[in-house]
C-alpha cells in the first residue's frame, strides 16, 4: 500500500493531507528557506503521532515536527520533503495544579495562552520570547527558548519538569515527572529540551509554574553613549540587585526607533537601558527609589520610572518597537541571536561597529545585555542580489568567528535549524560533534526525524 494510503487508514483522512495550499503554509517558518512536504499531518493525540511515526519509519519517510512555524533559524523546514507533522491541533492546557505548581500541557499550546492560564491562577510562569503570542509550547521546548526575564528566571529548559515524547520509531516515552526535584535515571529531559525535533516528538509537556510576583516596575534611562549602558549594567548587577529584565539598545537601533515610533518615545542619547522589578509591592517600590538614584549617579541622560503593569507595559512599547522600527528602515534584518560572556558587551558593540565599517552594512545591536544575549542585526539592502551575497557571508563568518572567540555561542534562543548550520562545526569540538552524532543514531538509526538540519 502506497503511505498516503496507509497513513489514511491509520489515522483518518482529517489527519493526512496532500492539498497544495496546506504543504505551503507547512513548507516555511519566519526565516527566509522553505521546502515543501510531500504530505502534512496534523494528529490530534500521542497514539496517531505514534501511528504516523510507525508507518513512516517502516517506508522510510523523513518527518519534520512543527509547531506554529514561528521559528526563525528554518527548524521546521522539512528540508528533505516527507511529512510536515504539526502538533498545532493538540492544543489544551490538560490541568494547572496550584498546590503542585505545575501545569500539564499539549505542545501545541501558544505561549501567551499558558501564560495567562497560570496568571489567572495566580501563577507565573517566565520564559518570555517576543513570539510567545504565536509560538507554541512544544516549539519553545524543541528550541529551548528564552527571553528577557532569562536573566532572574532562566530559559525554558528551568520549567520543563516532565515530558511524553514518541521517538522516530513510533515508541511513545515518558522522562521526568511532576516533581521539582527528581534524580532518577540522566536528565533525559535535558536531552530533548532543545533538541529542534530530532530527537523525538513532544505530545505532552508537565511544565513548572511560580508563584506570581504581585507587583512590578521598570525605569528605562537613556545614556550618552553605549559604553555608559553596559557600564550601568555592571554596576546593578553588582549593587546586587537581579532584575527580572535588564534590556540595552544601540545608536543604530534607537535612530531608527525615532524615524519610525517618534521623538517623543525614544529619549535622547545614544544607549537606552530598560530594567524591570518584580516582588513584594513595598520591596519594589523600595528597591525602585535605589536604583532610580543608582542609574542616575551613573550618568544617564534620561529616566522614566512606571510602577504596576499597564504603566510599565507602557515603558516597554519602546523595547517591543525596536524589531518594527528596524524593519521599517527598509532594510532586510539579519537577525544574530548570539551570546557573549556579560564582560564582552562593549567588545560586542564596538566590533560590530568595527564589522559595519568593514563590511558596509549598518548594523543594529539591542537585547538582553543582563545575560549578554544580545542581537546582532545585519541589516542589507537587496540581499538578493547575487553581488551581496560573499559579502554578507563574509560578515556573519567574521561575527560568528569572534564571537566563537570569545567563548559566546553563535545562538542563544533561536537554534541552529539551517540559518547558522554552515557554522555549526566550528562551534563545537570534534569530540561534541561525535557525541551529537552517536546520541542521533541512537534514538533516529534511519535519520528520519527532522533530516537536512545540523546532524
Ligand atoms: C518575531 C519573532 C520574535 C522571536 N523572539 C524570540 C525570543 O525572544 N526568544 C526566543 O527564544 N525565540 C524567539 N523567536 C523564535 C521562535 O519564536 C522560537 O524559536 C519558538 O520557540 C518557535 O516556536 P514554534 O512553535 O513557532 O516552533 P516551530 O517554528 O514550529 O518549530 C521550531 C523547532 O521546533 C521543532 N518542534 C516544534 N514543535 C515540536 C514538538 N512538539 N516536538 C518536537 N519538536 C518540535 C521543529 O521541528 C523546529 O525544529 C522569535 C521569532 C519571531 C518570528
Amino acid at each position: 500500500m502506497h503511505i498516503f494510503d496507509e497513513l489514511i487508514s491509520a489515522v483518518g483522512p482529517d489527519v493526512i493531507s496532500r492539498d497544495q495550499v496546506k504543504r505551503k503554509d507547512y513548507s516555511s517558518d519566519k526565516w527566509f528557506a522553505a521546502h515543501l512536504p510531500d504530505l502534512v499531518a496534523e494528529p490530534t493525540n500521542a497514539q496517531q503521532v505514534a501511528a504516523i511515526l510507525r508507518i513512516a519509519s517502516r517506508h522510510r519517510v523523513p518527518v519534520t515536527p512543527r509547531g506554529a512555524g514561528y521559528g526563525y533559524v528554518g527548524g521546521c523546514v522539512p528540508e528533505e520533503g516527507g511529512i510536515a507533522l504539526s502538533v498545532i491541533r493538540m492544543n489544551r492546557i490538560k490541568e494547572l495544579s496550584v498546590p503542585d505548581g505545575v501545569a500539564v500541557v499539549e505542545p501545541g499550546v501558544i505561549t501567551g495562552d499558558l501564560q495567562a492560564a497560570a496568571r489567572n491562577a495566580g501563577l507565573f510562569y517566565p520564559p518570555d520570547p517576543a513570539s510567545f503570542r504565536n509560538s507554541s509550547i512544544g516549539g519553545n521546548i524543541a528550541t529551548n527558548a528564552g527571553g528577557p526575564r532569562c536573566l532572574k528566571y532562566g530559559v525554558t529548559r528551568h520549567y520543563v519538569l516532565g515530558l511524553e515524547v514518541v521517538l522516530a520509531n513510533g515508541t511513545i516515552v515518558r522522562v521526568g515527572g511532576r516533581t521539582m526535584k527528581n534524580k532518577t535515571g540522566f536528565d533525559l529531559v535535558g536531552l530533548f529540551v532543545g533538541s529542534e525535533g530530532m530527537l523525538g516528538i513532544v505530545t505532552e509537556a508537565t511544565i513548572r509554574v511560580i508563584p506570581l510576583p504581585p507587583a512590578r516596575a521598570s525605569i528605562s534611562a537613556s545614556f550618552r553613549e553605549i559604553e555608559d549602558a553596559a557600564e550601568a549594567v555592571q554596576q546593578i548587577l553588582k549593587a546586587g540587585f537581579l532584575p527580572s529584565a535588564l534590556e540595552i539598545a544601540d545608536k543604530f537601533t534607537l535612530e531608527s526607533a525615532r524615524k519610525h515610533l517618534g521623538h517623543q518615545i525614544v529619549p535622547a542619547g545614544n544607549a537606552h537601558l530598560l530594567v524591570d522589578l518584580d516582588g513584594q509591592e513595598k520591596s519594589v517600590q523600595n528597591e525602585l527609589v535605589i536604583l532610580e538614584s543608582l542609574v542616575k549617579k551613573l550618568g544617564a541622560l534620561s529616566i522614566d520610572t512606571a510602577f504596576g503593569e499597564t504603566e510599565c507595559e507602557a515603558l516597554w512599547d519602546l523595547r517591543r518597537g525596536f524589531s518594527e522600527s528596524l524593519k521599517a528602515t527598509g532594510l532586510t534584518k539579519l537577525n544574530q541571536d548570539v551570546t557573549v560572556p556579560r564582560g564582552r558587551l562593549v567588545d560586542l558593540v564596538k566590533f560590530a561597529a568595527e564589522l559595519q565599517k568593514r563590511s558596509g552594512f549598518p548594523i543594529a545591536c539591542f537585547g538582553h545585555a543582563g545575560d549578554g544575549n544580545i542581537h546582532v542585526n545585519v541589516m542589507v539592502a537587496e540581499p538578493e542580489k547575487p553581488e551581496n551575497h560573499q559579502r554578507m557571508d563574509e560578515t556573519l563568518d567574521a561575527l560568528f568567528e569572534q564571537i566563537i572567540a570569545w567563548g559566546g555561542a553563535i545562538t542563544g534562543e533561536h537554534g541552529i535549524g539551517l540559518a547558522k548550520k554552515r557554522w555549526w562545526p566550528q562551534a563545537v569540538s570534534g569530540e561534541n560533534l561525535a557525541l551529537h552524532q552517536t546520541i542521533k543514531s541512537a534514538l533516529d538509526p534511519d535519520r528520519l526525524l527532522n533530516p537536512g538540519k545540523f546532524l
